[in-house]
Order: C-alpha cells, then sequence, then structure tokens
C-alpha cells in the first residue's frame, strides 16, 4: 500500500494534492454560526479550512441521503465509494467481474482498489474546481482512515446511527431509478420502543410515477448479502468509529425516523443555518 504514496505521479499523490488544494474554496458557501464546544467549532477555529466531512454508519442507514443532502447545502461534493464501485461495475472494464464477486458477497473491496477509485474521482473534480468534499462509505478500514489521516485533516465525522433490524428493512425496501438515479424506499418501518429507546417510524419515500416502472433493486440489497455486509461493518469499520473518537472527531447522531424528523435535526447538532437551506429549497 504504501507504494502508492512514493511517486509523485502515483494516484496517492494525486489522492494528496487534491486532498491539500480543495481546502478552503468551500467555506464561504457554509454560515458556521456554530456551538462553542461542537467539533466543528475547534476544527474551524482560528483559521476555516473549508468542508472536509466523513459520514460513518452501517449500511443502509442514509448515510448517502443525509451526505447528499449537506453536500447539496454546502456546495461541497459527496464522494461515495460505493458509487465508485458501482459505476466501475457498471462500465465493463477489467476489473468489473472481480468487483462483483466481492461486492456482491458483501465483502470489501481492496484498499489499493478503493483508493484508486477515489483518486481518479479526486483528479476529475478537481479539474472541474471542485473544493472540499463529504465522504461517504470511506474510509470503512482503520487503515483507510490512517492513509487519510496522513495525507489530509479532516474535521468533523458524523455517525449516523439505527436499529439494526431497521437497517435490514431499509436495505431490502431500497429501490432506485435506473433513468434519473434517485434513491427511494418503499419500505414502511415502525418499530417499537425497548428498554427505553424510543421507537422509530419511517414513512416509505416512494418514486414519482415516472420512475415507477425503472426502479432497480441493488444485487446486494438481498438479506443474506445485507446481513454479511452488517458483520462486516462491525468487524472492519466500527474500529473506525474509535479511531476518529479517539481524535474527538465523531458526532454520533441517532436518527429519530425518517427524511422529514431527521433533517432539522441534524442541521441543529450540526448548527447549520436553516436559512440556507430554506433558499435552496426554495430554488429547486
Ligand atoms: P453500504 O450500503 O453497505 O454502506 P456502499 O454503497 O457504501 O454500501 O458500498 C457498496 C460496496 O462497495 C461495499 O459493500 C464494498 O464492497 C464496496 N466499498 C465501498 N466503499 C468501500 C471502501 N471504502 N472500502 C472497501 N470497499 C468498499
Amino acid at each position: 500500500m504504501n507504494r502508492l504514496f512514493r511517486s509523485p505521479t502515483s494516484s496517492a499523490f494525486l489522492l494528496r494534492s487534491c486532498f491539500s488544494t480543495t481546502a478552503g474554496a468551500a467555506t464561504e458557501t457554509v454560515k458556521p454560526k456554530l456551538y462553542p464546544d461542537s467539533p466543528l467549532t475547534k476544527a474551524r477555529d482560528p483559521k476555516p479550512k473549508g468542508i472536509q466531512w466523513v459520514f460513518l454508519g452501517c449500511p443502509g442507514v442514509g448515510k448517502g441521503t443525509y451526505a447528499s443532502r449537506l453536500s447539496a447545502l454546502l456546495g461541497v461534493p459527496h464522494i461515495a465509494t460505493g458509487d465508485l464501485v458501482r459505476e466501475e461495475l457498471k462500465s465493463s472494464g477489467p476489473l468489473s467481474k472481480q468487483l462483483s464477486d466481492i461486492v456482491n458477497q458483501g465483502q470489501l473491496v481492496s484498499d489499493e482498489i478503493i483508493l484508486n477509485l477515489l483518486s481518479k474521482r479526486l483528479e476529475a473534480g478537481e479539474a472541474k474546481g471542485e473544493a472540499g468534499f463529504i465522504l461517504d462509505g470511506f474510509p470503512r478500514t482503520v487503515r483507510q482512515a490512517e492513509i487519510l489521516n496522513d495525507v489530509t485533516d479532516i474535521e468533523l465525522v458524523v455517525n449516523l446511527k439505527l436499529p439494526e433490524s431497521v437497517l435490514v428493512e431499509k436495505c431490502l425496501g431500497r429501490r432506485i431509478c435506473g433513468e434519473c438515479g434517485k434513491n427511494f424506499n418503499v419500505a414502511s418501518i415502525n418499530v417499537k420502543g425497548e428498554n427505553g429507546s424510543p421507537g422509530i417510524s419511517m414513512a416509505p419515500l416512494l418514486p414519482p410515477p415516472q420512475c415507477v416502472s425503472k426502479l432497480t433493486i441493488r444485487d446486494d440489497d438481498t438479506e443474506a448479502v445485507v446481513k454479511e455486509r452488517l458483520l462486516v461493518y462491525y468487524e472492519k469499520s466500527q474500529p473506525v468509529e474509535d479511531f476518529y473518537r479517539s481524535q474527538g472527531k465523531l458526532l454520533e447522531f441517532d436518527l429519530p425516523g425518517g427524511i422529514p424528523e431527521s433533517w432539522p435535526k441534524l442541521l441543529e447538532v450540526l448548527n447549520l443555518d436553516e436559512h440556507e437551506d430554506t433558499k435552496l429549497s426554495a430554488a429547486a
């Protein structure tokens, strides 16, 4: 793996240079009206460095949903390594067969392949003038977190959480429009609270009529593969939570329900300016 970081012409050099050159430019789009003890405040004070955030959480928790909403709100790219892997799978390139076996068994792709895909994505973004990032699905191993730590300064890591039974239902209910690429969910979730923890209800997120006939299901969203992905998460990715917790960067967020309940709460804990959000929905 170190090989990737030795030569200035390697992918990792690109990863390094993209990370260092993207910092800063996104700052103007945010209203950092932060709580004094928020991890954001610590990261931004005294000199703002731009948005370099990570979203962690089990399969199906909604990393993509909330990371993409925040990326639109804050004006930074949402980069999901799972999406990069799925694009590679569709491309029928040389990597495709090897990747599909790994992904469809719920296992992790090698760090080297993921770093190459991520470097390419960052390089393409940099060429378009993108600044900052919200990473979703990376880092997923402590090794990946250490590599990221070596090349850049992550400000904040949001750890989204839901009970396991909800995660499985959400993965099984996930539908993706094959044409516009939007994600929907046909599951109607009602989990009773236990041992003092509150219950959770989530209304389905149904597709508009034009998407209904084009819905697809991810090959790795079968019950057996979702359960395997959860085991892999607990074994390989949960230690990443500890890695960031020990750095004081981890913001734990128990989702209180679906998007209508969770999104305003998330904005509140991030102390983001709702005004920005209102402007965004008015423009949509
Ligand atoms: P999930 O819904 O399980 O969070 P993702 O869409 O993030 O899934 O990723 C889909 C698959 O892509 C993973 O199961 C894994 O095989 C591969 N993958 C994505 N990101 C990484 C990563 N950082 N390291 C290794 N494999 C990854």
